[in-house]
């Protein structure tokens, strides 16, 4: 039986951590994995026990012992003060937003944000009137002329969705410190593996757990990390809202994360192959990867972060509409669907100018985003190659 302090952990390699964080077999018989709890009621011993609520679990909503396993694990693995995890990444995010802002206060968040962020800024935060200003995603320490009095959160997400702008995170948290505002991250892309939030000076870090954690396109979660200045603030809000997710979902979670290191691992080397093999062809203009150098952000990459993901975007030559159908109705390995870090690849089109509003999205041709999954590289490459051919074939007769 493994019988690791904490003390052991923390000095452990990033490897070793995803695969014992949270894990304590001598509360379940030895057995290795947490096993699924589901339960709402959770009985007490006697009248007494049940006015004190003075036992570790006291209802469904307040976590059961395989929720917080994950939680657990997941502050080891984030270097956080607590981490709560819920539904989907979407309400982990609607909870960080929740937990820091409230009515009267101004929010800035990056215009290269997840649609989905922007939509619950504009809808409901405004609705509880709070108002969020949007703000050029390589703004870096210029994020401070932009602090107002009653600015309470500043949103980042890096690389952005979609547009992969790296931000200077350390520069936003150190201008949003001095003057005391909230720096929650959508740490999606990178994880804790590849990019250290607290380290770096964030306060709330937001996964959506759905994606790398989950790594098999059959899970919806999401995960909230605080710092100890938001600790406190975010289990409050935490348990207002009760958005928490179910045993059989937790420990699916668990079951991704003993892997999450080495499939991230392995996509990072499988994305950039094949983004190296797309530079080269004709029909792309330019490639949107962190981790190459021709990527405007490489070398903020370069200082900040530890890796990348296998999640990249292309943006094709001007390229009729229909070839560039012909070309994801032709690929047989990847599919075309939402979400992304599956060991499946995927594949959408996309497009950003109409979801900017403090900054101009520019681009010569039709856009493209990869998730590149765990198939053999050299069969992606040759998918693309039939792709790139039935795209030349369309775009040739269209003519
Ligand atoms: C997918 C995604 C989310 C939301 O996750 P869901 O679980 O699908 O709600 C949030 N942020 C980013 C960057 C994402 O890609």
């Amino acid at each position: 039986m493994t019988k690791t302090t904490k003390e052991t952990r923390r000095k452990n390699n990033s490897r070793t951590r995803f695969v014992h964080a949270g894990r304590r077999p001598s509360d379940q018989y030895g057995f290795v994995n947490t096993p699924v709890y589901r339960g709402s009621t959770v009985l007490f011993e006697s009248a007494e026990a049940f006015q004190s609520l003075d036992q570790p679990y006291t209802y469904g909503t307040k976590g059961t012992p395989t929720t917080r396993a994950l939680e657990e694990a997941w502050s080891e693995i984030a270097g956080a003060e607590l981490s709560v995890a819920t539904s989907s990444g979407l309400a982990a995010i609607a909870l960080a937003l929740m937990t820091a802002a409230k009515a009267g206060d101004h929010v800035l968040a990056a215009d290269s944000a997840y649609q989905p962020t922007r939509i619950f800024c504009d809808g409901v935060l405004k609705r509880f009137g709070v108002e969020t200003e949007y703000y050029d995603p390589r703004i870096g320490a210029g994020i401070s002329g932009l602090i107002r009095q009653n600015t309470s959160a500043v949103v980042a997400e890096s690389p952005g969705s979609l547009s992969m702008e790296i931000q200077d995170v350390p520069a936003i948290a150190k201008a949003a410190a001095e003057r005391g505002v909230c720096v929650i991250l959508d740490n999606t892309w990178a994880t804790p593996l590849f990019f250290p939030a607290h380290e770096h000076g964030v306060d709330i870090s937001v996964e959506a757990g759905t994606k790398y954690l989950s790594g098999h396109a059959d899970l919806l979660m999401g995960l909230v990390s605080a710092n100890k200045a938001w600790a406190k603030r975010l289990r409050a809000t935490y348990d207002a809202f009760a958005m928490c997710p179910g045993g059989d979902d937790a420990y699916l979670a668990l079951r991704g994360l003993r892997t999450m290191e080495l499939r991230m691992r392995e996509q990072q080397g499988a994305g950039l192959a094949l983004a190296k093999w797309l530079e080269e062809r004709e029909e792309v203009s330019r490639m949107l990867h962190p981790a190459l150098p021709s990527h405007p952000d490489h070398a903020l990459w370069n200082r900040d972060f530890r890796g990348a993901a296998g999640l990249f975007s292309v943006i094709l030559k001007p390229t009729p509409k229909e070839a560039v159908s012909a070309f994801l109705n032709r690929l047989e390995l990847f599919g075309i669907g939402y979400s992304w870090g599956g060991y499946e690849s995927l594949v959408i089109p996309f497009d950003c100018s109409r979801s900017r509003t403090a900054t101009e999205w520019k681009a010569e041709g039709p856009g493209l985003r990869f998730s590149v999954g765990l198939e053999d590289v050299a069969d992606l490459q040759a998918d693309l190659e039939a792709g790139f051919a039935a795209m030349k074939n369309a775009a040739s007769s269209g003519r």
